[in-house]
């Protein structure tokens, strides 16, 4: 199927509620610009350098998300553009992304990245520092921060009740550190597994390979 295909595809599976993050990671310009000329506005990237070689060639209104880890001295290259970074995994890189907001006379929304999966993995915060980092958010610790919501990646398994089990386990955080305060955004949902992300209460959806094609590693 051509890229068009697989946008118009996708689309079709996402209810009014559900916005998409297009991922980008490893493709070209071009074809961002395709999907950007359907009618997409937000792309994701995983890396501060690939980003910062496509967000000036390409339009200015494109809402970029970061999605991959972020090195605390890698935030002051991307603080003055970025729309959200949506994998924030500790409180020194929050007080980094805080610092550089501020240089940039600007808010910075971000999500907490929570570390949901059974599997190893080597990034996100547990249940307990993401409620520890809210709890500190809450007292105005970063005025330059808007925390908007939580991300989360399950495991990459086929038992579908484990996957919907690890996408729980974010839902429910989501509605308790809601009632803190009011959060938007549940990021949660990829090319293999979005269908049950949105079945769990994911609103927002990072699908890369499903629009793009396979990426080459
Ligand atoms: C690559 C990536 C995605 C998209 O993965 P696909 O399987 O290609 O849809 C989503 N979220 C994160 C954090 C990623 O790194």
């Amino acid at each position: 199927m051509s890229i068009e295909q697989n946008y118009q595809d996708i689309l079709s599976q996402l209810p009014q509620n559900v916005k998409l993050v297009a991922v980008s990671k490893n493709h070209p310009s071009e074809k961002i610009k395709e999907v950007y000329d359907l009618g997409q506005k937000v792309f994701g990237e995983n890396k501060v350098q690939e980003l910062l070689e496509k967000q000036p060639v390409l339009p200015n209104d494109i809402e970029w998300h970061l999605i991959g880890h972020l090195q605390t001295n890698k935030v002051k290259y991307i603080a003055g553009f970025v729309a959200m970074i949506e994998s924030v995994d500790s409180e020194k890189l929050l007080k980094e992304i805080d610092k550089e907001a501020a240089k940039s006379n600007r808010k910075i929304n971000v999500l907490l990245q929570v570390k949901i999966a059974k599997e190893e993995t080597k990034f996100g915060l547990t249940i307990d520092e993401a409620k520890a980092i809210f709890e500190e958010y809450l007292l105005e610790t970063f005025p330059n921060i808007e925390i908007k919501g939580l991300m989360g990646m399950a495991s990459f398994v086929d038992d579908e009740s484990q996957i919907r089990e690890e996408f729980s386990i974010l839902k429910n955080l989501f509605d308790e550190l809601s009632q803190l305060k009011p959060l938007e955004t549940l990021s949660m949902g990829m090319s293999g597994d979005f269908p049950l992300a949105i079945e769990s209460g994911s609103n927002s959806v990072r699908v890369g390979s499903a629009i793009f094609g396979e990426r080459n590693y």
